[in-house]
């Protein structure tokens, strides 16, 4: 292994495997001969096959860009212009979703809960009853902002209750925690190449329903992000624009080692054993878990209070130097907590190394 090896805790992008790596450096390909319809072929094959309960129903679109990309993507075209969302968040990544829509011009009302709390779901139950307008619930699955889990089954059985369709941003969960898409009544999932799935920076994707697809019109304002328009071009194996080839190859590769290593279960019980370490450790250091030990944590992400007199940039600077990247809090948060990811191709010997330098960086 590389001495070299920079430990990425940031919540993506992530730590590469070699193999991952390795397969960025694929033949050069021109988008337009079969061999690149074969690739993205076998991409949305494997995708599709995270979650074989997908395999039916839902189709995945993929995109040149980042996260979101496809959760812009995916608000703007399956919110029609005539519909009206309702996001439900608590976290930045919530609130970024009611900003696109209110950039969209669409109708949205906004169920906003503190960010290190759950989402209000009887506010937002309420809310559905009292609006018979509303088309569609928006919200994020794992809110990265805390490393909160959200109750998305809880908030699934409200929607199916009341036959309003839900738009999850799972960016930071696809391929590491559970999604139940019929149970949850999705209609779409916005996810990304490069968190639980251990790709590179670059593509994403949205999971539709297909038959939302064939329903109605798009509700895009724009051309690029425009679901409906790549269905129609990606259905015959080729894409509307420009793809980041060599992210293609690096994500097919990084399905592979998903699939190989044992699926989205085996990963999240990986991401499990990785966190335990630190929400052991670290408290009794002196960095006290935000969420506490909360059963709604993500498997992958854990926020932590920064330890008294220590300031992230400091912290930050002294775990650098040992090739640990750490993650720092938004907005409100900012210099009150940090944040560990464990996605990526890190073992529990890296994570037993930065428990040592962790503690080295507070008491020397
Ligand atoms: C990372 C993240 C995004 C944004 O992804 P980018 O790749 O930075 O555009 C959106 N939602 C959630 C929940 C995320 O964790």
């Amino acid at each position: 292994m590389n001495a070299e090896r920079m430990r990425l805790l940031n919540p993506g992008p992530v730590t590469l495997s070699p193999r991952v790596r390795r397969a960025l450096a694929g033949p050069d390909l021109c988008h337009r001969e079969p061999d690149y319809a074969a690739l993205q072929t076998d991409v949305c094959r494997r995708l599709l096959g995270v979650y074989p309960e997908t395999e039916e129903q839902y189709t995945p679109i993929l995109l040149t860009g980042s996260g979101t990309a496809a959760v812009e993507a995916m608000v703007g075209s399956l919110v029609p212009p005539n519909g009206k969302a309702l996001v439900v968040a608590n976290g930045t990544y919530g609130e970024r979703i009611a900003a696109m829509l209110r950039a969209q011009g669409k109708s949205l009302d906004l169920v906003r809960s503190e960010w290190t709390e759950p989402m209000n779901l009887a506010e937002t139950r309420r809310r559905l009853q009292s609006d018979g307008g509303i088309t569609h619930v928006i919200a994020v699955h794992h809110e990265t902002t805390t490393g909160r889990l959200n109750d998305v089954a809880a908030l699934g059985a409200i929607c199916r209750e009341r036959g309003v369709a839900l738009l999850l941003d799972a960016i930071s969960s696809f391929g590491g925690e559970r999604l139940d898409f019929a149970a949850w009544n999705l209609e779409g999932v916005a996810a990304t190449a490069n968190k639980c799935l251990h790709g590179v920076p670059g593509m994403a994707f949205v999971l539709v329903r297909t038959d939302a697809l064939h329903a109605r019109p798009s509700g895009a304002c724009g051309l690029y992000l425009d679901l409906f328009r790549h269905y129609q071009e990606q259905r015959g194996g080729f894409p509307l624009f420009t793809p980041a080839v060599q992210v293609l190859y690096a994500l097919q590769e990084a399905l592979k080692e998903l699939a190989e290593q044992g699926g989205w279960q085996a990963r999240q019980k990986h991401y499990l054993h990785l966190s335990r370490l630190l929400r052991d450790r670290l408290p009794p250091l002196g960095a006290p878990l935000l969420l506490r030990d909360d059963p709604a944590l993500a498997s992958m992400l854990t926020s932590f209070w920064l330890p008294q007199n220590m300031e992230f940039k400091n912290l930050f600077n002294r775990l650098k130097e040992r090739r640990f990247v750490i993650y720092p809090g938004q907005q409100a948060l900012q210099e009150k907590i940090f944040r560990l990811a464990v996605m990526g191709d890190l073992t529990p010997a890296d994570l037993e190394e930065f428990i040592t330098v962790f503690a080295d960086a507070l008491f020397s």
